[in-house]
């Protein structure tokens, strides 16, 4: 290995002191007067670069970079989760030189990678939903956190990444029940084996500026809209775009759409052409129907005047506008419909007009847009490499294809090796705990925060002794909260979740097992897909669902409601149930909205993987706030507005399987019940508190109209 690759990271330098990972479950005994501490890092640095061998000798793996390469996981953990839970260790046989599989629990060894069909693995249950003594398991996992005997199997039945024979190095997080995720639930999703992706590890100070730049961004946004169209900026556009560019972009960003085509957004055109000449609501009282047309009307005269246009579009325009005037003279006292009637005449006379008039300058917004994320992009990846290179990384390792074979599926592998990274200060201030690099906070309830931990421990390869996992950490909060935007409450409609209830009976009764739309911070199973491959992946991500192709599995799905993305999740899966003969079956939650219904709705309305559709009323039910990681709980619940359609997409063996059958799907209704409320009444609330009337998951009208169907093939 040459010498730069040995150089320590920048916090080999500070002073070395253990850190703590007890605090949040002794707070008094944590925190010293100042209620503040910093976490460093252990002394040495980690063992990249040297995988692990229990012979001493270094390996090559498959799965493992080249010797050449500066890091590896270690090959006795270098296995699916799911055999590791089973006690299956790789070996390296020296004399035959070429690994081996060795169970220590039932002293087994093979040379091939076990099967899957071995006892007690997922395939063997018929609802898919754990290979583990379930009561054995709780018993233990809700036995006393200070039990570290205890704790120390707990760690070596769940974790990939820490060296079992090596506890002492290894950082000691019991995984302990939550009533807001479970982790006991092993998955039963199996995918073709897959290499580590090319994606660059995060870096707080890459972070740190992606963020900057993002927020930048932003503004950009909102001052081009004013300025060319006289517009606030749609809210959530911007977030909507993010979503929609992720769909078809190529590029490296994580978060920067950096190389899409077509340039023009659809979803940034349509939301903000939507609001041309003034953006429009629903309203309540006719006086205020009444001052909207009127808005509208000025507006669109105002708008023709100052554009060039044709002469007869100028005319037409004008013309409609005179004539809304006129009645709004002679009507004083019109209902709200009335008034509503008008304006949506008026819309359909001038609208075409109008959105040829500001196609271009729309345009040209988004093609700004573009090219300024673009140019971003690239300048983070400058400096990416930069550090990477500081610290010996200069390129990309190599890995060989993997065998075609089915896994379990795994959280997502980086491979590029991830250097150490610097300091990142630890504080609790009350529940929450705060996370600092340089300048910037970021904050979470310590709740979560442990979450966090826990979701490391079970699914980091890399760090045994959690030395990265402030610094990554920091990173995955800085993502999220830079994802959201910049405004209270912003971006948080995008990260509704079902209530656990839901989850629960979607486990029991439908064997679902994964979330296919998720974060590390609102998941509620161990396995699940995110929007980042590269700061997730430490905490189990398998990567965003249309990168992921599983075979087999039983899924939830409750997208973020983006339309572009919800119909490329419709694809996605009908291509994945037409291509399996093994149980596959996707639960797909959406809003109903029907005016117009968005390309998903019909799709999955008409396809042919569907078995049943049912919706759950609006205002009969609850979604989970997106801030469940910050909010207090009594903000936790809040009621939907919109009704909620549930479709079972399932190829035949996942129907045989995992059919939605008439005691199952009136499982999964009551559980959206919320809980001291009868269905119809609109006063429930959560054992966590009340909801708040949000107005919306998703920044979206809704329409309800629609019949409660079940529609079965
Ligand atoms: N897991 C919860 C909440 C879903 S909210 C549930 O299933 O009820 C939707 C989540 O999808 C958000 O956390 C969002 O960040 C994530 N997401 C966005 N794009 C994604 C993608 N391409 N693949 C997977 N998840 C994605």
């Amino acid at each position: 290995m040459d010498e730069a690759k040995q150089k320590p990271g920048p916090s080999d330098t500070a002073t070395d002191q253990p850190y703590n990972f007890m605090h949040h479950r002794s707070p008094a005994a944590i925190s010293p007067p100042t209620q503040s501490r910093t976490a460093m890092y252990q002394s040495s640095p980690s063992p990249q670069g040297q995988p692990f061998s229990p012979q001493g000798q270094n390996v090559p793996s498959p799965l493992s970079p080249q010797p050449s390469t500066p890091t590896g996981p270690d090959p006795v953990h270098d296995l699916p989760e799911e055999l590791l839970q089973m006690g299956w260790r790789k070996f390296w046989s020296k004399r035959e030189r070429r690994p081996y599989y060795y169970n220590k629990r039932t002293n087994e060894s093979m040379w091939d990678i076990p099967p899957l069909s071995s006892p007690g693995f997922v395939q063997n249950d018929p609802l898919g939903i754990n290979t583990v003594n379930r009561e054995q398991q709780d018993i233990r996992l809700s036995r006393n956190s200070l039990d570290i005997g205890q704790k120390r199997r707990l760690s070596e039945d769940h974790a990939m990444g820490p060296p079992a024979k090596k506890p002492s190095s290894g950082v000691q997080i019991p995984i302990v029940p939550s009533q807001y995720w479970d982790f006991a639930i092993n998955t039963n999703a199996l995918f073709m084996e897959r290499k580590p992706i090319n994606v660059l590890p995060p870096q707080p100070e890459i972070e740190y500026e992606r963020s900057n730049i993002c927020n930048r961004l932003r503004i950009s946004y909102a001052e081009l809209c004013k300025s060319r169209e006289g517009l606030d900026a749609p809210k959530e556009s911007f977030n909507r775009w993010l979503l929609e560019r992720k769909v078809i972009d190529k590029g490296n960003d994580p978060l920067l759409p950096s190389d899409c085509s077509p340039v023009v957004s659809p979803s940034m055109y349509r939301e903000i052409i939507s609001d041309i000449p003034v953006k429009l609501y629903r309203p309540k009282y006719a006086s205020e129907a009444r001052k909207q047309l009127f808005r509208y009307s000025e507006a669109a005269k105002k708008r023709i005047d100052s554009r060039n246009v044709s002469s007869e579009s100028r005319k037409l325009v004008k013309w409609n506008v005179e004539d809304t005037f006129s009645w709004l003279r002679s009507q004083q006292q019109a209902s709200v419909e009335e008034y509503q009637e008008r304006l949506g005449h008026l819309k359909e006379q001038c609208g075409p007009h109008l959105t040829d008039a500001a196609k271009h300058s729309v345009e040209s917004i988004c093609k700004k847009m573009n090219q300024m994320s673009r140019d971003a992009a690239k300048k983070i990846s400058e400096k990416h490499w930069e550090i990477l290179r500081e610290h010996g990384i200069t390129d990309v390792p190599y890995y060989r294809d993997p065998q075609h074979r089915k896994v379990p599926c795994y959280a997502v592998q980086l491979a590029v090796p991830s250097p150490r990274l610097p300091r990142v200060d630890y504080t609790v201030e009350g529940e929450l705990t705060c996370l600092k690099y340089k300048d910037q906070v970021c904050k979470v309830n310590s709740a979560h925060f442990q979450k966090l931990e826990q979701l490391y421990k079970l699914h980091c390869l890399d760090d045994p002794r959690f030395d990265n996992f402030l610094g990554r950490a920091w990173c995955l909060l800085k993502r999220y909260q830079t994802m959201f935007g910049l405004r209270t409450n912003e971006g948080s409609g995008l990260q509704g979740a079902l209530p656990i209830p839901v989850f629960q009976v979607l486990n029991r009764h439908f064997g679902v097992t994964f979330e296919c739309f998720a974060s590390p911070l609102n998941c509620y199973f161990k396995q699940y897909c995110s929007a980042f491959n590269d700061v997730d992946s430490y905490f189990g991500s398998r990567g965003p669902v249309l990168d992921f192709y599983p075979v087999s599995g039983s899924f939830e799905a409750n997208p973020p409601f983006g339309e572009e993305l919800m119909e490329a999740m419709v694809d996605h899966f009908e291509s994945l149930l037409d291509k399996s003969t093994d149980p596959l079956s996707f639960i797909v939650f959406i809003p109903e909205w029907r005016d117009p219904p968005t390309p998903a709705l019909v799709r999955m309305e008409a396809s042919r993987f569907k078995r049943k559709q049912c919706l759950i009323p609006a205002l009969e039910h609850e979604y989970r706030s997106g801030t469940q990681h910050t909010c207090s709980s009594h903000e936790l619940y809040y009621r939907a507005v919109h009704g909620t359609l549930a479709f079972f997409l399932q190829n035949d063996a996942g129907f045989e399987k995992w059919g939605p059958t008439p005691d199952r799907v009136k499982a999964l209704l009551d559980a959206f019940i919320p809980v001291g409320n009868e269905v119809g009444q609109n006063s429930g609330h959560r054992e966590s508190g009340g909801h708040n009337n949000s107005t919306g998951n998703h920044t979206k009208s809704s329409s309800s109209s629609s019949d409660v169907s079940a529609v079965s093939r």
